[in-house]
């Protein structure tokens, strides 16, 4: 959150936790699956990516960011990754991505539902 370019998206994380409308995501759905939904990598530092691409394989997933990161990560519910993801520890956007804002309501709304939806 130290870097000038990354845009605060509370406001737009709260919007989208009002509008109680989409999908309904049960919260043991698959790691991979939820990366694939939502498009977006939250890196250690706590800023959310845009995701480029995803390669998946039986164990692991590599994910590029726009912003030019690529990396390894295993699929484990219990990452660090996937936990950040359920939880939205931290809402701050990467300003290299450019995330944009519907890719952020929908994973707001993504999160907001995963207590009581249905699966996949
Ligand atoms: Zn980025």
């Amino acid at each position: 959150m130290s870097s000038k370019n990354n845009v605060d998206i509370t406001r737009e994380i709260q919007d989208g936790a009002n509008r109680k409308k989409q999908k309904y995501y049960r919260k043991n759905v698959g790691f991979f699956k939820l990366l694939e939904k939502i498009k977006l990598w939250p890196s250690r530092s706590g800023i959310l990516h845009g995701v480029k691409s995803l390669k998946i394989s039986s164990n692991t997933i590599e994910v590029t960011t726009f912003c030019g990161e690529t990396f390894i990560v295993w699929n484990s519910r219990n990452s660090r990754a996937a936990r950040w993801l359920r939880n939205k520890w931290c809402f701050c956007a990467c300003g290299k991505c450019g995330i944009p804002a519907w890719k952020i309501e929908k994973y707001t709304a993504t999160m907001m539902t995963q207590k009581w939806g249905s699966g996949l």
